[in-house]
């Protein structure tokens, strides 16, 4: 059955709970038998795509556990396999339908095994992917976290499970996710969902929903007790932080007053955040980041094009003019902070004076790093129904090389400037390539390494950089003496 809530909507507001039966779990189980599947069970979750599905992970592995299920990094182990998605191209699902082709000799092994997929591709393509995937027992999109225990014991029952409903409210803000594949240093805190902006290339709103924020207080307590058990950095996750907003008992508080609280838990607790919409960046949040030193001098502002008539196109509310705008504030307020973006090559109606004015801005900004993609068309979306897709892949593919090759040669100058510089750096861990160095991040977000001291992870060290890669700052430490 779908049930849509006002049709018009253009959240698409999807009301879908449907059993079917299925081939391989036909036999009805007794309730006993239902009580034992659902109690000692591991799970295991395979997460795709940004950081907050993998905060997403989290808030269901806590689900989870509350519910007597253990969690398990061994996929040989595991009774139930969760697939955490992500819809954002088609490069992503496609990479996900190949995945789901191994879980199906798994499943072979073991026809017991259960196999659930979670997030934006189970939200867009919901009873769609029941019939194409017949590996997959469970579909649970991204606000109907807390029924998978429910979802679960359908399942044990011979059933398929469903709900893809999307939430006006849901915020998880009571759940502590479970940190389950963290250094123990840095940690992720979710602070609003969904999104309301409507970029035409983008499937977020219509996977994601409505843009809601979440209680201040749970927040504040969340980083403060990350703090507690010994983390050291958090980052602020959202499709747009900038209009983050909570109003109780009638004093609102806007992002920069919640990076303001969160500032104040201690000094040695770092804030960092994503993403920042570049239409919403206000003066008052880089005052705010100015005035705290534990606010991380780095943001990343994703630009997608160069060029007015593309942002236009693209709906982003913002010409190249007010983009630049922002930069020069950034640059006023904070001139040591590092700016990074996302870019988009070969977006609909994209001509060669649109790619070269993306190529000027980049140069102009002087990015210290960006993420770079090629235009992919996404059903449901504006430019799905209302554009053509008429750059050619070889010229999308050409333009996107010229883009990766300048930001490369941008991001070699950003490091070759540190050398000499002296950063603060959190020790993170070791080095990928050896235990004799040590891996940490400056506020900057670029990644240090350098030889291991008598410090330890979670300390915070003053390193010289002394030599650089396009990627890493390598350096020495010159005194560690900033953890009072
Ligand atoms: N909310 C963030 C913002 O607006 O900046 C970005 C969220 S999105 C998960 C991350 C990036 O994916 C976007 O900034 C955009 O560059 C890229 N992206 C989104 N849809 C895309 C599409 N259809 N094709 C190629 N890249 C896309
Ligand atoms: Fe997608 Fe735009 Fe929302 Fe970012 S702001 S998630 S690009 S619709």
């Amino acid at each position: 059955m779908t049930f849509k809530l006002n049709g018009d909507s253009a959240l698409f507001l999807e009301l879908i709970t449907v059993y079917l039966c299925t081939l391989s779990f036909e036999s009805v189980k007794t309730e006993k038998a239902n009580e034992q599947a659902v109690s000692n069970k591991k799970f295991f979750i395979e997460t795709y795509g940004c950081q907050m599905n993998f905060s997403d992970s989290e808030i269901v592995a806590s689900i989870l556990e509350k519910e007597g299920f253990t969690g398990t990094k061994e996929l040989k182990d595991a009774d139930l396999i969760f697939i955490n998605t992500c819809s954002i191209r088609d490069h992503a699902e496609q990479r996900i339908r190949k995945r789901l082709d191994f879980m199906k000799s798994l499943k072979r092994k073991n026809p017991n095994l259960v196999v659930g997929m979670l997030g934006c591709m189970a939200e867009r393509l919901k009873t769609q992917l029941l019939e194409e995937e017949q590996v997959l027992d469970l579909i649970a999109g991204p606000d109907s976290y807390r029924d998978l225990p429910k979802l679960i014991t359908d399942v044990e029952s011979g059933h398929k499970a469903i709900n893809t409903i999307l939430s006006l409210d849901e915020t998880y803000a009571d759940v502590s996710p479970v940190r389950y594949d963290s250094n123990g240093i840095s940690a992720f805190i979710s602070i609003m969902r969904g999104c309301e902006n409507y970029c035409a290339y983008c499937v977020v709103p219509y996977v994601r929903g409505q843009e809601r924020s979440r209680d201040v207080t749970s927040i504040v307590k969340e980083a403060g007790s990350l703090f507690q058990s010994g983390f050291r950095e958090v980052t602020l996750l959202g499709q747009n932080v900038n209009s983050y907003e909570w109003i109780e008992g009638g004093v609102k508080t806007s992002f920069a007053g919640l990076l303001e609280k969160i500032a104040g838990i201690n000094p040695l607790l770092r804030i960092r955040f994503a993403t920042s919409h570049p239409k919403d960046l206000s003066d008052e949040l880089l005052k705010t980041m100015a005035d705290h030193q534990n606010i991380c001098k780095a943001i990343h502002l994703p630009v997608q094009s160069g060029s007015s008539f593309i942002l236009d196109h693209m709906n982003r509310k913002y010409t190249r003019e007010k983009y630049l705008d922002r930069i020069a504030a950034i640059r006023h307020y904070i001139p040591e902070c590092s700016i990074s973006t996302d870019i988009i090559a070969g977006f609909c109606d994209e001509s060669e004076e649109d790619h070269k004015e993306t190529l000027s801005l980049m140069e102009q900004v002087e990015f210290d790093y960006a993420f770079m993609f090629r235009y992919s068309e996404r059903p449901d979306t504006l430019a799905a129904e209302q554009y053509q897709d008429n750059v050619p892949d070889e010229v999308k593919d050409r333009r996107l090389r010229e883009i990766i090759d300048l930001q490369q040669k941008l991001s070699w100058q950003s490091n070759k400037k540190d050398v000499s510089k002296i950063f603060e750096v959190l020790i993170e861990g070791y080095s990928k390539r050896s235990r004799d160095y040590f891996s940490g991040r400056n506020s900057q977000n670029k990644v240090v390494l350098f030889p291991v001291t008598g410090n330890k992870i979670g300390e915070y060290v003053r390193v010289k950089i002394i030599r650089f890669t396009s990627a890493t700052l390598i350096g020495e430490v010159h005194e560690d003496d900033c953890n009072k």
